[in-house]
This record gives structure tokens, sequence and C-alpha cells, in this order.
């Protein structure tokens, strides 16, 4: 058995110098995978489809993102200068998150090397987030009728606000998050479960938090599809969390939701998540370590 992952090579492109995003970092992690050979199994996305965008994003401001006749506020906010490249690698990336949930449905688990852009909401895009992959894969499968039920569990460091607002009045998806209260964003949205933790939190309580929350969740809500964000801006070298865990802690934390979920008999499909550092290879052991979490698990079952 080998992991199916997506990857595309224009999910990196060059922004700027001195651009503050580490868009170099699914590159490298590209790069970092090599090292598990055959035992990956790798898939290329296509870019997303306007149809399945707007399901989650509201056809003007979807207009207005393509066409990049975004206000210079709007594109302010969004954190990123637009261009075509931009716009086609968050287009790949999306399409990278709802193929990895296509053949988690068939397979059981799959990751997207990139995605997560979870704070992108219906009509505005939001720190680093243009499209929220996670939102437009769920509503994707769910108008499909593949699925009826979706949790989404969000454990980047910062509150998945986006994905909240975009399905707050639909109870067919879970939102999840687990982040910390003092971060991003300021407003903080109102999931159907917000875990706020205090700055510096380490390893022994974020796992034991996890392991106290989300089983209670899985079994009552018994979801067809578990969406899995495994940022890495918890770690405690990250640039913009403020919590202290280690490698050992992030691998832990993955290992325990892979195992839970599957064990549960329930597919998943992960996503990468935030991540900060300003050294790119460090940042991308940093995220490999979620599929590392998937391929331990995998050899061991
Ligand atoms: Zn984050």
């Amino acid at each position: 058995m080998s992991l199916p992952v997506i990857h595309h090579p224009e999910y990196s492109f060059a922004l700027p110098q001195q651009h503050p995003f580490p868009m170099q970092k699914f590159t490298a992690l590209r790069e970092n995978l090599a090292r598990f050979g055959q035992k990956i199994q790798w898939h290329k996305p296509d870019e997303i489809g306007f149809r399945h965008l707007a399901r989650a994003h509201s056809p003007s401001y979807l207009n207005a993102l393509l066409a990049g006749a975004l206000d210079d506020k709007a594109q302010r906010r969004s954190g990123f200068p637009w261009s075509a490249e931009l716009v086609r690698r968050v287009r790949l990336e999306t399409g990278g998150t709802l193929l990895a949930a296509r053949i988690a449905l068939a397979e059981g688990l799959a990751l997207n090397a990139a995605g997560g852009t979870h704070h992108a909401h219906v009509d505005y895009a939001s720190g680093y987030c243009l499209i929220n992959d996670l939102a437009v894969a769920a509503a994707a499968l769910l108008s499909e009728g593949q699925v009826k039920q979706i949790l989404i569990i969000d454990l980047d460091v910062h509150q998945g606000d986006g994905t909240a607002r975009i399905f707050a009045d639909d109870p067919r998806v879970f939102t999840l998050s687990v982040h910390a209260a003092r971060n991003f964003p300021a407003n903080k949205a109102q999931s159907d479960c917000d875990v706020a933790l205090a700055d510096g939190v380490d390893d022994a309580t974020y796992l034991k938090t996890i392991a106290d929350v989300v089983p209670p969740i899985l079994s009552r809500l018994s979801p067809d599809l578990v969406i899995y964000d495994a940022g890495v801006d918890v770690h405690t070298d990250d640039r913009l969390g403020h919590f202290a865990l280690t490698d050992a802690g992030i691998l832990g934390r993955d290992r325990w939701v892979i195992q839970a979920v599957r064990q549960a008999r329930i597919p998943l499909v992960g996503v990468i998540g935030g991540g900060y550092d300003r050294d790119t290879s460090q940042l991308a052991a940093r995220h490999a370590l979620l599929f590392e979490a998937a391929l331990t698990l995998d050899t061991a079952n």
C-alpha cells in the first residue's frame, strides 16, 4: 500500500522578494518527501472550476479575484499582491484538496501537500487565504451526494474563521477549531466547536486537549469524511504561532488524529495548513511530519 499525495509544481511560484509568506515551502516539501520513494503515490491536480468555487464563494468576489480586479483594501487584506500565477496556484491547490478528498473516499486516506486556506470567507480574502479549499471540497462532495456529513478538524494555530462562517448555517459540515485564543483573527467566528488555548501550550497539554475533544464529536457525528488541517504553526519556533509544540508533539498529534479517524473506519483527507518558519527546509521538514505520521500508520496496519 502506498500513500496517495497530491502535489503540483506550480503550488510554489516566485513572490516579490521580501514577501513574508514562505511560498517556496511547497516545492521544498515535495523535495523532502522524495525520501519516501515508492511509499508515496503522487497525483497532480487540475485547476478547480468556477462552478465548484461558487458553492463556497460569492460570484462577485470570484469574478474580481480571478480577473485581478480586487480593490486595494481587499488585496491588502489577502496578504498577497495579485498575479495570474497566484490565481493559478490557488486554483491548483483547491483542486488538489478536492482530488485528495475524492481519493480518500475511495481509498481511506489521502493528503494534499498544500491547502488549509481557512481564513478565506464567502466574499473576501484574508490572512494569505484567497479561496477556502476546505469549504470548496466539502461543498462539492455534499452537492454531488458523495457524503452527507463532514467533520472538519482544524488544528492550525489560527482559528478557521472563514470555514466556520461559510458553514455556520449548514449542519452537514461540523467545524472544530483548536487554536490560540490570542492570535489572528482578532474577531473570532463561531465554529460548531471552538477550543481556544492560552499561549505557550506544550505537547502534553495540547495532546490531552485533542484526545478529550475529538472522540465524543467523532462518535456523535459519525461523519462520512474528516477533513484535517494539520497546520504546523503550533510549533514552538513558528513566527506566527505562540504555542510550544515540538516536532515530536506535532508527529504525535498527527498520528493520533489519523489513527482515531481511521480506526473508526472514516475516510480522512489531510492538508498541511499554516507554517511560517523563515528557514524553508526546516519548515518543509515540519510539514513532512503529517506524511510521516500517515506512512507509519499505513505500514503498521
Ligand atoms: Zn495558521
